[in-house]
């Protein structure tokens, strides 16, 4: 039998793991708030594709994302991806600043393995909440062998946005990032990711930092 691949979702925060006060609360609650583990464990099905390991790296609204994290995520994301047995990081983070560090990581993260960045536009406790099936894409992306050396992506709304294009358009709706002209990647069908085409730029292991 194959081996699943092993992916590691290291957590930072966002609405993704935000809580609101009931669940038609759509935009007034608090990000950053539940832990990485009960994320995994509210989405049992991600270990059916992957051998699915979790790490609380920080728990903040994106907005405070400073430099200092960029750098440690940035180190943090390497070492792991080093280890051999690894396939693919997952990474949760906070829709507002989400670009910025897929941008970032797609500049200096020295590996062709793929990392995904995943948010949501819902907070956790909302109905119809969107992180769910975005982390289940997300673990599915980062352990597929068609991410490899795609770059950084970002896996929202059953769409797959390379870092270097995506762009967050919209503040509430769960159709927020776009790649505008350039396009989107790929999509997910049944939880599979399906690419129609990569970026040509220079990124990850090819990049000059
Ligand atoms: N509104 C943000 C989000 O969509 C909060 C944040 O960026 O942490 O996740």
């Amino acid at each position: 039998m194959m081996r699943k691949p092993k992916v590691v979702i290291l957590g930072t925060g966002g609405t993704i793991a935000g809580r609101a006060g009931s669940n038609t609360e759509m935009t007034g609650y608090q990000a950053g708030e539940i832990g990485i583990q009960t994320l995994i464990n509210a989405v049992p099905e991600m270990l059916e594709v992957a051998d699915v390991t979790g790490e609380q790296f920080c728990n903040i609204g994106s907005f405070d994302m400073i430099d200092d994290i960029w750098l440690r995520l940035s180190r943090r994301v390497s070492e792991l991806l080093q280890q051999p047995e690894v396939d693919g990081i997952v990474i949760t983070h906070g829709t507002d600043t989400l670009e910025e560090t897929a941008y970032f990581l797609n500049l200096t993260v020295k590996s062709e393995k793929p990392v995904v960045l995943v948010g949501a536009m819902r907070p956790a406790t909302a109905m119809s909440a969107d992180g769910p099936v975005n982390l289940l894409n997300a673990v599915a992306l980062a352990g597929s062998q068609e991410a490899v050396g795609k770059g950084v992506l970002i896996a929202m709304n059953d769409q797959i946005n390379g870092a270097r294009d995506a762009t967050k358009t919209n503040t509430t709706h769960v159709e927020t990032f776009k790649s505008w002209e350039l396009g989107y990647l790929g999509y997910f069908q049944n939880g599979k990711p399906i690419f129609y085409k990569a970026s040509l730029r220079r990124h990850t292991a090819a990049a000059e930092f």
